[in-house]
């Protein structure tokens, strides 16, 4: 019996992950993890999970690395050892790639493929300027050319749509280095594991899905 690909999708913030995931699902026939999804979940749904998550931010504390990795891992483990997934937002550091080896590996077998978006500075804060979030359901969204927010709605409720404290400026150059600081060193941690791709993300949508399927078609 042929197993699906079990693929990360990793990246900046900003380099496309998630859309990236949205048009790949399809084609492997895989389910789509996105470890924000996932949290979103468990907060509206109230979960045991959720509400530990939500009482450390009811403090305005961080979440703690444990429930983030217990949150993505009791999806992950759900999955049967033949089934693929593709998986973005996590990890987020060396430890939680270590947690998900062991548990995965502890199952069955580690992930297949880690596909790296990469994408320059400038680019990055152009992107991210330009992100914004429903009100409503908290769907991410972004201005195209020539769109103004006034206008804009969500396109999953209707929703009003709004730019994060966190995407202004200053912000968004400190998530970049957050990114650099504690998420990139992940890149060797699966490079050593031979099965780290590099893509180039600067390019458009489907340029980038192009070269994302050529690195991982067998
Ligand atoms: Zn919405």
């Amino acid at each position: 019996m042929s197993q699906g690909l079990r693929l990360v999708l990793f990246g900046p913030p900003g380099a496309g992950k998630g859309t990236q995931a949205q048009l790949l699902k399809d084609w492997l026939k895989v389910p789509h993890i996105s470890s924000g999804d996932l949290f979103r979940h468990h907060l509206r749904q109230g979960t045991p999970l959720g509400l530990e998550a939500k009482g450390y931010m009811n403090k305005g504390e961080l979440v703690p690395d444990s429930v983030t990795i217990d949150i993505v891992l009791d999806k992950v483990l759900s999955i049967s050892d033949d089934e693929g997934f593709i998986l973005d937002g996590f990890p987020r550091n060396p430890h939680q790639a270590n947690e998900l080896e062991k548990a995965l590996v502890g199952n069955s077998r580690n992930v297949d493929k880690v596909v790296h978006i990469h994408v320059s500075q400038p680019e990055l804060l152009r992107r991210l300027g330009g992100r914004l979030v429903c009100r409503g359901c908290q769907a991410p969204s972004s201005l195209g050319e020539g769109e103004d927010i006034g206008s804009k709605k969500c396109s999953q409720c209707g929703g009003e749509l709004y730019q994060r404290e966190d995407d202004n400026p200053e912000a968004v150059k400190r998530r970049i280095e957050i990114y650099r600081e504690e998420t990139e060193p992940v890149l060797g941690f699966y490079r050593e594991r031979g099965v780290l791709v590099d893509i180039p993300g600067d390019n458009t949508v489907d340029e980038v899905n192009k070269q994302v399927i050529s690195a991982i078609a067998p």
